[in-house]
């Protein structure tokens, strides 16, 4: 549930990138808030800007090429879109904390693990609070790694990567975040561990009250983890709404076209489900709806007017003219 003190906003935020084609418009206008202790999936295929999304809010967008050209990222109702660099890299890995998608990527495997924390507390000057190997048993101990103790002497490479993803997962609430961006965390594991993973970060949640994005194209992982889900579509966020009413009530076809394209165990029939056709190419995105392409309810409307947002009950929210009042004439 939306929280009244939201920690994130976003308005009408857009990131571009310019290319020798023209500008790719990755994120195009998305506005949403998480509240404090909130799980807000946010979901969509490859390439429908999620990633583009945390990166903005990480400051972190590919430069030169690319920037965040419009909007605000309000974080504790400050823009962080207004910081510089320096203050930028304060807040990073201290109150936001981003977990990547490869853990085995994402450690450096030629540095210890107690080196790896511990360059966490020594980045943000904790490291004063006390010993600096006790503090990193200490983040071992906290994800449930096996004899932290002695495992805070090793290398990555001499790690599951169950606990490698532990031990980022470690590393991303060692300063105690407000903030916790999760893009793909359990992608590259294996299916027990990404349950073990999962349940890991719904604890984390639990303990320290942190706000959690999970970025994902599971929906599995959404159904077990979030409180809300955002389905994004060609950068652009076109359906909003608590985890129960989305699976109960889905809108846009094309987050229908998501749902019904889960695999169920048991339900007999001769092809999976998929959606047909592309995503659009986002370096000239159409004028209007940009699933309208791949809409089987399409009407006239559609492709020469993009729809506007219209809310269906409190908190949820849907982009596309079967529910507006145009698309209804
Ligand atoms: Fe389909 Fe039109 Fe709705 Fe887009 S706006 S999803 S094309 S019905």
């Amino acid at each position: 549930m939306q929280t009244s003190e939201n920690i994130l906003e976003l308005k009408g935020v857009k990131t571009y990138f310019s290319t020798t084609k023209g500008v790719v418009k990755a994120v195009d206008d998305i506005s949403f808030s998480i509240g404090r202790g909130e799980i807000v999936g946010l979901v969509g295929e490859s390439g429908s800007g999620k990633s583009m999304t945390s990166l903005s809010i990480m400051g972190l967008v590919p430069q030169p090429a690319g920037k965040t050209v419009a909007g605000e990222i309000l974080f504790h109702g400050e823009d962080l879109l207004k910081k510089n660099d320096e203050q930028m890299r304060q807040i990073r890995g201290d109150k936001i904390s981003m977990i990547l998608q490869d853990p085995m990527v994402s450690l450096n495997q030629i540095l210890s693990v107690k080196y790896q924390i511990g360059e966490v507390f020594r980045y943000h000057d904790k490291s004063i609070l006390g010993s600096l190997k006790e503090m990193c048993i200490g983040v071992l101990k906290k994800v449930k790694v096996p004899s932290p103790e002695l495992r805070v002497n090793d290398y990555p490479f001499q790690f599951s990567g169950g606990m490698c993803q532990r031990t980022i997962i470690g590393m991303g609430i060692a300063n105690g975040p407000d903030l916790l961006i999760a893009d793909e965390p359990t992608t590259a594991l294996d299916v027990t561990i990404q349950a073990q993973v999962l349940q890991l970060m719904k604890q984390v949640q639990e303990e320290t009250n942190a706000a959690i994005l999970m970025i994902t194209h599971d929906l599995g992982t959404v159904a077990q983890l979030c409180t809300r889900v955002l389905v994004m579509y060609a950068g652009r966020i076109i359906e909003k709404a608590p985890v129960n009413t989305f699976y109960k009530n889905p809108s846009h076809p094309y987050a229908i076209g998501l749902i019904k394209s889960v695999p169920v165990l048991g339900r007999k029939s001769d092809r999976l489900y998929s959606i047909e056709g592309q995503p659009p190419n986002l370096l000239n995105p159409p004028t209007g709806c940009r699933f309208a392409a791949r809409c089987e309810q399409a009407m006239p409307i559609c492709t020469q007017e993009y729809p506007p947002e219209v809310s269906l009950e409190a908190d949820h929210q849907v982009s596309c003219w079967l529910f507006a009042e145009k698309g209804e004439q």
